[in-house]
């Protein structure tokens, strides 16, 4: 397919439903939501914008701040179970290993993939292949184990902050 991607991205999984900037992922998940049947009320559509227009990892007290910047006082578990229903949709990623989120540039699949994620300016790369969580849950059901949560988070630097030359 012939979208384009970030340095280092050869393939995309979900190149059909593959969006771009943040506006155009704002309108998918918009239009998603209403397929679905699902309400993506004022709250949640916030939080999911922030999320969208930060380039970078968004911490969920710093959510919480920009919000009340925005509209006042906001109850914490509110804009807590506005994430929920963010990921529980598929809408946005949680990075556990820094604990922050970021918008998914594939709203309309539920995927797991992996993630690099640079340790000096925080860029994130969402890495747009299921083979690797796929050979992943192989091997771990091959050893009986039957894995419930997955998140594969590679720490290091990026093209940008002195990485590996980045083939372009
Ligand atoms: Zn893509
Ligand atoms: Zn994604
Ligand atoms: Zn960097």
């Amino acid at each position: 397919m012939s979208h384009s991607h970030a340095p280092g991205q050869q393939s995309c999984s979900h190149p059909e439903s593959h969006v771009h900037d943040a506006a155009a992922y704002l309108a998918e998940v918009a239009a998603v939501c209403r397929e679905r049947g699902l309400r993506l009320t004022h709250l949640r559509e916030q939080v999911l914008r922030l999320i969208a227009e930060a380039d970078k990892p968004v911490k969920a007290y710093a959510l919480l701040e920009q919000m009340r910047d925005e509209r006042g006082p906001v109850a914490p578990p509110t804009v807590y179970r506005a994430l929920d229903f963010l990921l529980e949709n598929g809408f946005i990623h949680k990075l556990e290993s820094i604990n922050a989120f970021v918008g998914c540039h594939h709203p309309r699949q539920q995927h797991s993939v992996p993630f690099l994620i640079c340790k000096r300016c925080l860029a994130t790369v969402e890495l747009e292949d299921e083979a690797v969580t796929r050979l992943l849950l192989q091997q771990a059901r091959a050893l009986g184990f039957e894995p419930h949560a997955q998140t594969l988070e590679v720490h290091g630097l990026c093209a940008n902050c002195g990485g590996a030359d980045a083939a372009r």
